[in-house]
């Protein structure tokens, strides 16, 4: 489903060069949950930035089912810029939810299916028939502010699945969130993951956020993948 061959990414800041990424080589199967474990600075952002092609690698290359994302970024277009068709097939929620504090959370939901050019009607159908499915229908009329982190974290995940992905990326989704809020957002993860077979590629710094939700994974240290496989295994003391 995703699968990254031998990525390398170079930042140049300041007449410097900073490896971020030296040769990352990951593939994730249909179906399954993968982590990528690391510390801080060990380069997971940029990959998870390059598979959503925000951030263009130096070199290397990343398959979203059967689609070569990197060739179709180096094809007539300016370095470094998104490519939205490109990206249909994949979403993203992030650390800090980025949610629009003007929209109501259908209304923030509704975003991408605007983005599409579905119709009024359309939107707020889709839209609430998913934040039924994150478990917050009654909720719709509320802005950001009137939820809690958990709540936040619900209508980011409906808006990340508005074009119907078959990829969610996670970027640190739980690290601003409660451990109680944590085990439900990971949880319904899961339980979307096994209701609409979703593939999941998520970074972390935490390990019980791997043990809790992921079938695989990968540690991170300086740039490279040091060790990947079944998370039993690798949580298996010799
Ligand atoms: P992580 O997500 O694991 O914390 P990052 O991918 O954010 O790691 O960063 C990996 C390395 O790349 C770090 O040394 C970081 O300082 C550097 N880096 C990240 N983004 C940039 C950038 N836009 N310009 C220069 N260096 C960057
Ligand atoms: P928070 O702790 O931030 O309030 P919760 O995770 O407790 O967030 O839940 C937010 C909303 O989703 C609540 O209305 C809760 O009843 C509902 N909810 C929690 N877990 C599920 C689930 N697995 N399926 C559907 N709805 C859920």
């Amino acid at each position: 489903m995703i699968t990254i061959s031998d990525l390398t990414k170079v930042y140049r800041a300041r007449g410097r060069d900073v490896t971020a990424l030296d040769g990352v080589s990951l593939h994730v199967e249909p179906g399954e949950v993968h982590g990528v474990i690391g510390r801080s600075g060990a380069g997971k952002s940029t990959l998870i930035r390059c598979v959503n092609q925000l951030e263009r690698p130096t070199s290397g290359t990343v398959t979203v089912e059967g689609r070569d994302l990197t060739a179709l970024a180096g094809k007539g277009n300016r370095a470094g810029r998104p490519l939205r068709r490109a990206r249909g097939g994949i979403g993203m929620i992030f650390q800090h939810f980025n949610l629009l504090s003007s929209r109501t959370a259908q209304g923030n939901v509704e975003l991408p299916l605007e983005i599409q050019g579905l119709g009024r009607r359309e939107r707020a159908r889709k839209a609430l028939e998913l934040l039924d499915l994150v478990g917050l229908a009654d909720r719709a009329r509320a802005h950001p502010a009137q939820l809690s982190g958990g709540q936040k974290q619900r209508v980011g995940i409906a808006r990340a699945l508005a074009g119907d992905p078959k990829v969610l990326l996670s970027d640190e989704a739980t690290s601003a969130l409660d451990p109680e809020t944590t085990g439900s957002v990971l949880r319904l993860l899961r339980d979307l993951n096994r209701q609409l077979g979703l593939t999941v590629l998520l970074i972390t710094h935490e390990m019980d956020v791997v043990k809790t939700v992921c079938d695989s994974a990968s540690l991170m240290e300086d740039g490279r993948l040091t060790e990947s496989g079944r998370v039993d295994d690798l949580l298996a003391t010799p």
